[in-house]
């Protein structure tokens, strides 16, 4: 099979994650899921005692880069990332690794510091990845770019439904409220905001169920890339 690169940026909650997992699966591509990069090093600016204010400054965040070390693995088709030789597992989807996430990923020296490790993936497989910069900055060069996006209210509903099914306890308003925060952080920033790329094709999935959404990229690739499913 042909090497493709599939980027997918979005805001949270648009499904980015669970839909790309899946189309991967169906293309037998490797799913690069790059929040996890900024969340691993929010995670570790918390462990360190540093606060989501902190998390957003160069002063706090480039020092403590050097005693970083993340690497990415793959079990079974699903990404683990090992911080200093800890696999970090389901200990950075609380959400106030997301609030960190989010405010050190508007640092450049953090951004600079990920940016070689999602590069080196793409540069050695077939990728799909999902972030906020990839069609824009880490993979330009991408045969398909997408922009998945949905209404706040649909992304809430989902986020929401995610969380409470794994046990976490949280309000639906709280939840809204923290996506509408994140994604103004995301949009505004100043390093590598959250945007479409000039060649991305837009995709508001809040009509679209799972199946819907998987079945639209696939068809989508397909068309553009002239691969494949290898799976229904
Ligand atoms: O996608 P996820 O919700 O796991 O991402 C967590 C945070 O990491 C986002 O809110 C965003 O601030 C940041 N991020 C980023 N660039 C990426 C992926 C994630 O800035 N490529």
């Amino acid at each position: 099979m042909k090497k493709i690169a599939v980027a997918i940026d979005g805001p949270g909650g648009a499904g980015k994650s669970t839909i790309s997992k899946a189309v991967a699966k169906k293309l037998g591509i490797i799913y690069v899921d790059t929040g996890a990069l900024y969340r691993t090093v929010g995670y570790y600016a918390r462990e360190n005692g540093i606060s989501v204010e902190g998390a957003k400054t160069a002063e706090k965040m480039t020092p403590l880069l050097d005693g970083i070390n993340i690497e990415i693995k793959y079990v079974d088709g699903a990404q683990h990332v090992i911080l200093n030789g800890e696999d970090l597992g389901d200990k950075i989807r609380q959400p106030d690794i997301s609030m960190y996430a989010s405010a050190v990923s508007s640092v450049p020296s953090v951004r600079a510091f990920l940016l070689e490790a999602q590069k080196e993936l793409a540069r050695k497989n077939s990728v799909i990845m999902d972030g906020r910069d990839i069609g824009t900055v880490i993979l330009p060069e991408a045969e398909v770019k997408i922009f998945l996006t949905a209404s706040s209210e649909a992304r809430a509903t989902r986020r929401y439904k995610e969380l409470i099914a794994k046990g976490v306890e949280v309000k639906f308003e709280d939840v809204l409220s923290e996506m509408n925060e994140r994604d103004h952080a995301d949009s505004t920033r100043a390093a590598a905001p959250l945007k479409p790329a000039d060649d991305a094709h837009y995709f508001d999935n809040s009509d679209y169920d799972f199946d819907g959404s998987v079945e639209y990229i696939i068809k989508l690739i397909e068309e553009k890339t002239g691969v494949k499913a290898i799976e229904e």
